[in-house]
């Protein structure tokens, strides 16, 4: 729950911490973009300064609007009218030219009158205007005998200023959403996934408490019964605790896994030494061994075997491996040999039984998985026991590996690091 808190925190800060640095990327870029705008306005105005010096079509119209003369006897407006339009046209292609493009008004006037001319089209916000004065030289201020001022204006460039860095900004916010988009998918998929685990844990931890209730009144029954029994009924009564005994087992064993895979419990490695403990698991095996008349041999190093276990559960794993080794075989004969190499112990537990096929061996360490041959063989099971051991080998730390020919046999070894005595 913290750390699922902590991941999200870091992930809200990654998103915003990336948003602000494209803000100021996004603020350099516009500053950059204003710098070289400015630049190509004063290339501009060389180019209208240089044009209006001299006598041309341009200069020579705009001076009859702006002196008024009747050179091509038409009226005033249509003059004004013409030279508005062509002036308009002159300042749009030197924009072009140097590669503005963007809306723009004008007016050219004096210090101390109105305006001579201004463009066909005007914003409506003169106040917020961005303008440019260009100071006119030569042939139209000698003409008039006064000082003229050509202003270029133009509104909020910012959008226009944006528009040019589309092609940055608008890839980046989309980056981000999908990031944004792609973690939140994630972790919900995550969150819901570790939900159905935990809904899981909690049904099988009830499913087996309630299983083990009717569980122990069956044996505390077959005990009164036991009591008061005649002799040739003994063996019936001993079949029904000896099966009791075996249903506790599994109980236990799903009720653990699921308990491991939740982190409930405190697994608590201690370092101990595993030789008179193997000695004493394959006394406990010999008995069971010698009752169903299978075969059963022992070969553990000489030498002390220190390891760092939580022993309950290492027996249990064992066990497991020597109870398949004798379920898979019609007449078993297993061999449990323990043995150091380099800094590792090896638990190896083999049998003459049915054999895992190839295919099947990549599978037969997953939850409730069974080999199909296995039901075939009339042995019963739940294909808990090995994804169990592998949980308990992970947890030491250790390596699991299965070696085995169908109808020949099969070898499991568990392999865990030792450590030293002291
Ligand atoms: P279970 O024995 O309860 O079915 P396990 O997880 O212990 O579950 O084993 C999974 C499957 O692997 C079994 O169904 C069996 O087919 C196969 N298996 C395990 N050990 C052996 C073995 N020693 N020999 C042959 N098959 C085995």
């Amino acid at each position: 729950m913290k750390r699922r808190r902590i991941y999200i925190g870091i992930f809200i800060i990654s998103v915003l911490g990336l948003f602000i640095v494209q803000y100021q990327y996004l603020k350099i870029g516009l500053n950059l973009a204003k710098v070289q705008f400015d630049r190509k306005i004063v290339r501009v105005a060389e180019d209208i300064k240089v044009d209006l010096s001299t006598e041309n079509q341009l200069s020579f119209l705009v001076a009859q609007a702006v002196t008024k003369d009747n050179y091509f006897n038409l009226s005033d407006d249509k003059v004004k009218d013409a030279s508005q339009h062509f002036l308009n046209d002159f300042i749009k292609e030197s924009f072009i030219k140097n590669g503005i493009d963007t809306d723009f008004s004008y007016r050219l006037y004096a210090r101390d009158t109105l305006d001579y001319l201004h463009s066909p089209h005007s914003f409506s916000n003169e106040e917020e205007l961005i303008r440019y004065p260009i100071s006119i030289e030569g042939y139209l201020p000698e003409l008039i005998q006064k000082p003229l001022i050509l202003e270029l204006q133009f509104e909020d460039l910012n959008g226009y200023f944006l528009s040019q860095l589309n092609g940055l900004t608008l890839p980046s916010i989309l980056f981000i959403v999908a990031i944004i988009f792609v973690v939140i998918w994630i972790l919900k998929s995550f969150y819901w996934q570790s939900n159905v685990i935990t809904t899981t844990n909690n049904f099988i931890n009830n499913l087996t408490h309630e299983l083990k209730t009717p569980l122990f009144s069956i044996g505390l029954a077959t005990k009164i019964l036991e009591e008061d029994m005649q002799e040739n009924q003994k063996p019936v009564i001993s079949m029904i605790r000896q099966q009791v005994e075996r249903l506790k087992k599994h109980i236990d064993l799903v009720l653990e896994l699921g308990n491991l895979e939740s982190r409930k419990n405190l697994f608590e490695l201690n370092k101990v030494d595993l030789r008179p403990l193997l000695i004493k698991w394959c006394e406990n095996f010999k008995m069971i061994a010698a009752v169903e008349e299978s075969k059963f041999q022992c070969d553990i190093a000489e030498e002390e075997i220190w390891v760092k276990a939580e022993i309950s559960h290492l027996e249990n794993a064992v066990f497991n491996l020597l109870d398949n080794a004798r379920k898979y075989s019609e007449t078993p004969e297993i061999y449990l040999k323990a043995w150091k190499r380099e800094k590792k112990i090896i638990i190896s537990i083999k049998d003459n039984g049915i054999g895992i096929s190839k295919k099947e061996k990549e599978h037969i360490f997953k939850k409730y998985y069974r080999v199909s041959n296995g039901n075939l063989h009339k042995v019963k099971g739940y294909g808990l026991g090995l994804s169990y051991v592998k949980e308990i080998v992970k947890r030491h730390k250790g390596t699991i590996k299965v070696e085995s020919e169908e109808n020949i046999g099969t070898e499991v070894s568990i392999i865990l690091p030792v450590t030293h005595a002291n």
